[in-house]
C-alpha cells in the first residue's frame, strides 16, 4: 500500500459516502489566483467533525453528496507560490487555516468572516479537505511557523484557534474564575488559553477520571466530576467544592451535553458569561429563567475569525501554551482509516496523520 500510494501524483484520503473511505489519485491542484500558494500538508489532526462525516455522512445541513477529501487541521510546507505572494516562499513551514471566506459580504466586511455564508471550508461538503499531497490556499490563510515550532505543533493550531475564539467570545480577564465543561482537545485548550490570559481559577469538568487528571496536569487548577443528579444540585456542589463563591465568572461548554449546559447556567454568578463551544444535540431543555434573572451573557462560538489563528501561533511559539502533550498518537497516511477508528472509539486525545509518502 505504501509504495502504491507513493507512486500516485496527488494521493488523497477520500470519504466516498457514509462509512466508506478510499485512497484516490486526484489532479494536482492549480493556483487559483496569483495570491495563492500550494502547500504540501505534512501533519493533519483528526477532528470530531471529520469522524462525524465518516460515521453519519452529514453534520446538520451539511451533507456529503459526492466524494470529499477529509481533514482540515493541517500544517505543511509551501511548494509553490503565486506571482503576487509577498510574505511566503517555497520551503516555508506554515499552519494552514482551512476556511476561506468570500471577503465581500456584510459579515466579512464587519470583521466576522467566520460567519460568512459563502465560506469554503476544508472537508465541509462540498469542499475538499487537506488529507492529500497538495492543497491550495490564499497566502494570508497560511501562517509561517516561527523558528523552533514544529509542523506537528502547527497541526494543533486549528483546535487552538477554536479555543482562542471561544475565550474571545467569553471575554476572559485576569483574575476570572472559569469553568470548562468537557476535557476533550477543545476543552483542554480552552483551559490553557484561559490560563495564558490570567484566569485565577480554571475548573475542568468531565465524567471521565482519566481526562480530568490529564486536564489538571495540562492547564486546569481544579477538577470536578459531574454526578448523575439534577443540574441545580450539580451546580451547587460544583460551586461549593471548587470554592466559586457567588458562582463562576465565565463558563464554557466544550461538551455539547445537555446536563452540562444546564449545570453551567445554574453555576454562573449574576451577570456571568456563558459560551457554547461544543456541538451535541441540536435542541435541548435550557434553564432560560436563570439566564434571564441572572442577566447572563449567553453566546455562541463558531470556528475562528480575524486574528485568532495568528494568536494561536503566537501563544504556542512563545510557550504560553504547550500543545505537544495533546498528541497521543501518530499514524502514517496509509493508516488513516485506523486513526479514524481510534478517534471514534474515544482513544487518546489527538491523533495526527502524516502526509502522504513521497
Ligand atoms: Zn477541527
Ligand atoms: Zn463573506
Amino acid at each position: 500500500m505504501a509504495t502504491e500510494i507513493a507512486t500516485l501524483k496527488n494521493p488523497s484520503f477520500i470519504l466516498q459516502s457514509r462509512d466508506n473511505v478510499t485512497y484516490e489519485d486526484r489532479p494536482i491542484p492549480e493556483l487559483r489566483s496569483p495570491y495563492d500558494v500550494i502547500v504540501k500538508p505534512r501533519w493533519t489532526g483528526i477532528c470530531g467533525s471529520d469522524v462525524h462525516y465518516w460515521v453519519e455522512g452529514r453534520i446538520g445541513h451539511f451533507v456529503v453528496e459526492s466524494p470529499m477529501v477529509l481533514g482540515h487541521e493541517s500544517a505543511g510546507i509551501v511548494f509553490k507560490v503565486g506571482d503576487k505572494v509577498k510574505n511566503l516562499k517555497v520551503g516555508d513551514q506554515v499552519a494552514m487555516e482551512p476556511g476561506v471566506p468570500c471577503r465581500r459580504c456584510v459579515r466579512c466586511r464587519e470583521g466576522k468572516y467566520n460567519l460568512c455564508p459563502d465560506m469554503a471550508f476544508a472537508a465541509t461538503p462540498p469542499y475538499d479537505g487537506t488529507l492529500a499531497r497538495y492543497y491550495t490556499l490564499p497566502e494570508d490563510f497560511c501562517y509561517k511557523l516561527p523558528e523552533g515550532m514544529s509542523l506537528e505543533e502547527g497541526a494543533l493550531i486549528e483546535p487552538t484557534a477554536v479555543a482562542v475564539h471561544i475565550t474571545k467570545q467569553a471575554g476572559i480577564k485576569p483574575g476570572d474564575s472559569v469553568v470548562v465543561f468537557g476535557a476533550g482537545p477543545v476543552g483542554l485548550l480552552c483551559c490553557a488559553v484561559a490560563k495564558a490570559y490570567g484566569a485565577k481559577k480554571i475548573v475542568t469538568v468531565d465524567i471521565n477520571d482519566e481526562r480530568l487528571k490529564f486536564a489538571l496536569d495540562f492547564a486546569a487548577t481544579t477538577s470536578f466530576k459531574s454526578a448523575r443528579v439534577s443540574a441545580e444540585e450539580n451546580a451547587k456542589t460544583l460551586i461549593k467544592d471548587c470554592e466559586l463563591g457567588p458562582g463562576a465568572d465565565v463558563i464554557i461548554d466544550a461538551s455539547g451535553a445537555e446536563p452540562c449546559i444546564q449545570t453551567a447556567i445554574h453555576a454562573l454568578r449574576m451577570g456571568g458569561t456563558y459560551v457554547q463551544g461544543g456541538m451535541g444535540k441540536p435542541e435541548i431543555t435550557f434553564p432560560i429563567m436563570a439566564m434571564c434573572t441572572k442577566e447572563l451573557n449567553v453566546k455562541g462560538s463558531f470556528r475562528y475569525g480575524p486574528g485568532d489563528y495568528q494568536t494561536a501561533v503566537d501563544l504556542v511559539s512563545t510557550k504560553r501554551i504547550s500543545v505537544k502533550e495533546l498528541v497521543t498518537g501518530k499514524v502514517k497516511f496509509e493508516d488513516a482509516e485506523n486513526a479514524f477508528k481510534d478517534v471514534k472509539a474515544g482513544k487518546g486525545i489527538k491523533i495526527l496523520i502524516e502526509g502522504p509518502p513521497e
